[in-house]
C-alpha cells in the first residue's frame, strides 16, 4: 500500500483507510482523557498508566523489565517513572527476601486511592458500546483482538495476554468455536479475554 491512511483523497474512498484513521482518533481520545487526569493529580500520563497497570496486576508482572515491555519503552524509562512514583509516595519498592537486587512495584496506599479514581478514566466510551447490539459488540471485539494480534505478531507492541495468543487457546474440532484448556470450557466469541491473569504465551 503507497497511499496514506491520512491522505483525505484515498482515505474517503478506502474504507480500510478511514478504520485506520478512526482508531487514531480513538487513540487521541484516550490520550486527551489521560491528560485530564493528569493535570487533577498533577501526574503525566505514563504515571497514571503505571499505577492504573499496578492497581490490576499480579505482583510478578509488577517489576521494572515487565512494565518496560507492556509499554514499549526502556527500562531507564520506566525506572524514572517508578522513582517519581516513589518519591511522590505513591508506590514502594518491596525487595525479594534473598535477593536485594530484585524487588516488585506496589501501590502505597495513597497511590491505591489515585489508581482507583484514575482507573476510570475510560468511562466515556461506554455509552456508545452499551448502544450496540449484542452482535455489533461482538464483532467489534473480534476484529480489534485479530488487529491487535497482527500488531503483536509484526512487533508492532510488545506484550499481549489475549486468548488468541495463548498456549491455553484452542479452537473446538469443527474448528469454528474458541477453547480454553485451562477452564476446561468453550469460550464464546464475546467472553474472549484481552487481559488474562492466567495467559501463558504460545510459542
Ligand atoms: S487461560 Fe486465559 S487467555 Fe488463555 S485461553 Fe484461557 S481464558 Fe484465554
Amino acid at each position: 500500500m503507497s497511499k496514506s491512511d491520512f491522505d483525505l483523497n484515498f482515505q474517503n474512498k478506502s474504507v480500510d483507510g478511514r478504520i485506520v484513521a478512526a482508531l487514531e482518533r480513538i487513540s487521541q481520545a484516550f490520550r486527551v482523557l489521560l491528560w485530564q487526569e493528569s493535570k487533577d493529580f498533577s501526574l503525566s500520563p505514563i504515571q497514571i498508566q503505571v499505577i492504573i497497570f499496578l492497581l490490576h496486576h499480579s505482583d510478578d508482572k509488577c517489576k521494572i523489565s515487565y512494565l518496560a515491555d507492556e509499554f514499549n519503552m526502556t527500562k531507564a524509562t520506566i525506572s524514572e517513572t517508578v522513582k517519581t512514583l516513589e518519591h511522590k509516595k505513591l508506590i514502594q519498592k518491596v525487595y525479594e527476601e534473598f535477593d536485594n537486587r530484585s524487588y516488585t512495584i506496589q501501590l502505597t496506599k495513597s497511590g491505591n486511592a489515585i489508581a482507583t479514581q484514575t482507573a476510570l478514566f475510560s468511562k466515556e466510551f461506554h455509552k456508545p458500546i452499551a448502544k450496540l447490539s449484542n452482535d455489533g459488540k461482538e464483532n467489534m471485539l473480534l476484529s480489534l483482538l485479530n488487529i491487535i494480534n497482527h500488531l503483536n505478531k509484526t512487533g508492532v507492541i510488545t506484550i499481549q495476554r489475549m486468548c488468541l495468543s495463548c498456549t491455553h487457546h484452542a479452537l473446538t474440532t469443527n474448528g469454528e468455536n474458541h477453547f480454553c484448556k485451562l477452564l476446561n470450557r468453550e469460550l464464546l466469541s464475546s467472553e474472549l479475554r484481552i487481559d488474562c491473569p492466567e495467559h501463558v504465551l504460545s510459542t
